[in-house]
């Protein structure tokens, strides 16, 4: 069972299994079990503070990446608050869980809520009765059964007793390939075209769909809601989110703020993508960069059109482009488009544009890559030491996709600034275009 180096990490993305289980039933041990590593992490000292947490194995010719989740304590103080949180995390960042009891002590309240945990996520589960280190002790590994979890794996992380069998269960539930769900959803996909009053939205959309109403039944087999519209573009078709509330405009004077904001967030809500329509040859305003903050917090992808470009000249042209460095920095990674509605201008590329941004926001990094290119990072330009103390990266992997969401291990709480250059550097490496990433961390002290 050759364990291989940080350095050989494979291209594709590799299934993580995630190890878990209370203080000192022995993760540690097992884990350098499954990667085949002698010198031990371990010592004998419960919740002892250990430098890395994820290491790939391979089983069989299949290789994925461990990881101990032995020393998380996010935020949580009690004994069973601190493995609720641990199987929380493993959760969200692992394909299937490793849950590690000893036989010796047997079910335990923590672990009855850790089973709970993991069966309300429907995460798949390998039982690992540990310290079966003799024929014995295996009688008692029986009795975690009652976990419902299914067959418990008797093992002996010490002496590896059982840890074939329980390895062959291993790769049983981990997936070859990330899980379907990360493909791109079907159908036509959801457009909002977002922007205050008169910056040319209903201009647009008649110019995409023409001025009659299009046919919002089932055309492609999809059902859409009635205020939305299937627009064909560039050969393909795309839903328009709530075009009615764009073409009938609501002119009952109270209230209509209010109600237009309301639709907007909720059109956001929906929409896969957003286009920002903003008049170019109108100062940049408030209003305009609260839409455009309420998409990137709602983690849509964006692409921003400034409209009525017939009417910006040269001077204008010299303001706008202060006002979009000084007001748009937060969102520089939305692609951009110049058009003129009324005329038809440019408004072709918009399907470029939406196609990109799409892109970007399904972007999914491979758990190996976005190591290698952490360990890079972190190499070249540490964290800021603090009071003596210098907070590490240990591990990192991309939770999800719409928009990319990164969780990051770390011990020692990882700055705000650092977390922004993190976010520069995915960038520069990965793309992302037209999308916001979230970032959080998980806090070992
Ligand atoms: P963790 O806190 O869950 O990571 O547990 P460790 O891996 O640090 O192990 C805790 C203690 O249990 C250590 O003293 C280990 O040597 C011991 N231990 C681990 N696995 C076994 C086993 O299979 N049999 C026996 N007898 N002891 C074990
Ligand atoms: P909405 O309130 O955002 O839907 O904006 P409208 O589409 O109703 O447009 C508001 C006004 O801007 C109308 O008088 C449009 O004719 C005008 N308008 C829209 N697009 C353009 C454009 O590209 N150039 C110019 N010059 N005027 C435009």
């Amino acid at each position: 069972m050759p364990a291989s180096e940080h350095d050989d990490i494979p291209n594709g993305p590799l299934p993580v299994l995630a190890v878990i289980g209370r203080p000192n039933v022995g993760k540690s041990t097992l884990v350098n079990r499954i990667i085949g590593r002698r010198e031990a992490v371990v010592e004998d000292v419960p919740g002892v503070t250990r430098d890395r947490v994820a290491y790939e194995a391979t089983w069989n010719g299949r290789t994925f990446t461990v990881v101990d989740t032995g020393g998380w304590d996010p935020d949580a103080r009690g004994l069973a608050e601190r493995i609720a949180a641990q199987a929380e995390i493993a959760v969200q960042v692992a394909d299937a869980v490793l849950f590690v009891v000893d036989a010796t002590i047997g079910i335990t309240d923590s672990d009855e809520a850790v089973v709970k945990i993991l069966r309300a996520a429907g995460k798949p589960v390998v039982l690992a009765a540990n310290k079966v280190d003799d024929q014995r002790t295996e009688a008692e590994a029986a009795s975690l059964w009652n976990l419902g979890l299914g067959e418990p794996f008797p093992v002996s992380a010490l002496h590896g007793r059982g840890s074939g069998d329980m390895l062959d269960a291993i790769l049983g539930v981990l997936p070859d390939a990330p899980p379907e769900d990360f493909d791109a959803p079907e159908g036509p996909r959801r457009v909002a075209i977002v922007g205050k009053p008169n910056v040319g939205k209903s201009s647009l959309l008649n110019r995409l769909a023409g001025e009659e109403r299009v046919v919002v039944d089932d055309a492609s087999g999809t059902t859409v809601d009635p205020v939305d519209e299937l627009v064909e573009l560039g050969g393909g078709l795309w839903t328009f989110i709530d075009t009615a509330g764009i073409r009938r405009r609501v002119r009952d004077a109270s209230g209509h703020e209010y109600y237009a904001s309301l639709r907007t967030s909720a059109a956001i809500e929906r929409a896969e993508v957003a286009v920002m329509i903003i008049d170019a040859s109108q100062p940049l305003t408030e209003q305009d960069t609260r839409i455009i903050s309420t998409v990137a917090e709602t983690g849509r992808a964006l692409v921003i059109a400034f409209n009525k470009w017939d009417q910006v000249d040269e001077e204008r042209r010299y303001y706008l482009d202060r006002e979009i460095e000084r007001e748009l920095v937060q969102v520089q990674w939305a692609p951009r488009i110049n058009i003129a509605a009324l005329t038809g201008w440019h408004v072709d590329r918009l399907v470029r544009a939406l196609d990109s941004a799409l892109d970007g926001w399904e972007t999914r990094v491979p758990t190996g890559h976005l190591n290698a290119f952490l360990g890079r990072l972190v190499a070249e330009h540490p964290h800021p030491v603090r009071g003596g103390k210098q907070p590490k990266i240990l591990f990192g992997t991309q939770a999800s996709i719409s928009p990319p969401t990164f969780v990051l291990f770390t011990s020692g709480k990882v700055e705000d600034p650092y977390l922004r250059f993190i976010e520069r550097r995915l960038r520069e490496e990965f793309g992302f275009v037209g999308s916001p990433i979230h970032i959080t961390q998980r806090v070992r002290e």
